[in-house]
């Protein structure tokens, strides 16, 4: 969807435009309906997302809208951040897309001279972008009227209760009307933002966008807890459960990579194998047979995997973990290349927890959990083949023995 076709006055279209705004980004296409309809929105939500953009566009909106029909003074939008560059930076912003409107806006922030902002604030300003300081100092003198704003922002709360805002916040709060719109938004999450959070919004919309995410949007990655010996029926029911698909699983070394597919040979499941101890010729042609898709599944290890190019692989499944965080972007960057959709399981054992750790500190959130209750999970190895194998084997074993001892019981006999 484009700006072209949101429900926002023709003024701020056009300064979009100026700013070659095409398209919204996530935060922004998140935020924006629900603010325009009114609602309370707590986004998690960093810096270079668009956050701003993502409040300021619908506020300037329902402001111009608001203005066209009453000539009513004072501040219709305070927006709280936690220092002044902010401050001027978000006013900057809201300048900038609402420059066609009637919206006026200002920031004010401790430092400087009084006297002037006295002056501005009385010459009627709809939306206050403000840090705390300031804001009591001129409320006190009675040059501030906050009754008429009816909608609250506050940017950057994490930062802002690392600076010891939290009071000052509530504070602020009982100056405005009970009836406001409240737009909350945070880099980070923990118990004492969550508090603050739902002090301040009712019903809110709940909104999480990814930094500058690494992973291409066309993958859907998630990840599996699994015992690192059970590893091998996981990746059974993932191969059996999808026949049609091309799968490329990584494994952190060369023995692995022969192991596990020495694991899916008991229980007939061909794979082709690549890594540095295959000679040029056999890895060419493990390469023809998996891009051509004669062999759906190919093992592989970091190394082999870098730089080829192979088309339509379906599903990346990392049966260990990278212990290189960049690693695991460029795995699962084989499937969902281009347009094409792409689907990514990581198996996840206890050991493995800390390389994890560092994976989502280089993506900059949390990977999704597959989360397998103990019956879907003991049924994965219970319906393995191996077990099956295993036992025919032993049927087969008892059988041989069996066979011997009559043989010999017979032999016996003639003897006699
Ligand atoms: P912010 O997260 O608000 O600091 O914005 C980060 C950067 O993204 C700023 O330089 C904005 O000008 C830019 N930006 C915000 N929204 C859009 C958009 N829809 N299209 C292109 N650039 C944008």
């Amino acid at each position: 969807m484009k700006f072209q076709d949101y429900r926002i006055s023709p003024e701020i279209k056009k300064s979009l435009e100026k700013l070659e705004f095409k398209k919204p980004t996530d935060i922004q296409f998140k935020a924006i309906p629900p603010i325009l309809n009114g609602e309370d929105v707590l986004a998690i939500a960093q810096t270079g997302t668009g956050k701003t953009a993502a409040f300021a566009i619908p506020i300037i909106h329902l402001i111009n809208e608001r203005k066209k029909g009453t000539r009513k003074k004072g501040i219709k939008c305070l927006v709280m951040a936690p220092t002044h560059e902010l401050a001027i930076q978000i006013a900057g912003v809201f300048e900038q897309i609402g420059q066609h409107t009637r919206v006026k806006v200002y920031a004010l922030y401790g430092g400087t001279e009084q006297d002037p902002q006295i002056l501005k604030l009385a010459e009627g300003i709809d939306v206050l972008v403000t840090t705390p300081g300031r804001l009591f100092d001129l409320r006190s003198q009675g040059h501030l009227n906050l009754d008429e704003a009816n909608i609250l922002v506050l940017d950057e709360a994490d930062h802002m209760l690392d600076l010891g805002f939290y009071k000052d916040i509530e504070d602020v709060i009982r100056f405005l009307p009970r009836g406001r719109q409240t737009l909350f938004f945070s880099a980070t999450i923990n118990d004492n933002i969550k508090k603050l959070a739902y002090s301040l919004v009712r019903n809110p919309i709940r909104i999480q966008v990814s930094p500058k995410d690494p992973v291409s949007k066309n993958i859907t990655h998630s990840l599996i807890f699994v015992e690192m010996d059970d590893k091998r029926f996981f990746l059974e029911r993932a191969i059996k459960e999808n026949p049609e698909k091309k799968i490329l699983v990584f494994v952190r070394t060369k023995v692995r990579c022969e192991r596990v597919s020495a694991a899916m040979k008991r229980v007939d499941l061909d794979t082709l194998t690549i890594h540095s101890d295959k000679d040029q010729q056999k890895r060419s042609e493990v390469m023809r047979l998996f891009k051509s898709g004669e062999q759906k599944v190919l093992i592989a290890t970091d190394i082999s995997a870098r730089g080829i190019d192979i088309p339509n692989v379906d599903m990346v499944l990392n049966y260990d973990m990278p212990d290189v965080p960049e690693n695991y972007v460029h795995r699962i960057g084989r499937t969902g290349r281009g347009k094409e959709k792409g689907m990514a399981f990581s198996f996840c054992s206890k050991d493995e927890m800390p390389y994890l750790q560092a994976i989502e500190e280089y993506t900059g959130y949390q990977i999704d959990q597959l989360v397998i209750d103990d019956v879907n999970y003991d049924q994965t190895l219970a319906v393995s083949s191996e077990k099956e194998s295993i036992t025919m084997k032993q049927i087969r074993k008892e059988i041989a023995i069996a066979d011997n001892f009559q043989k010999k019981k017979r032999k016996k006999k003639k003897k006699k």
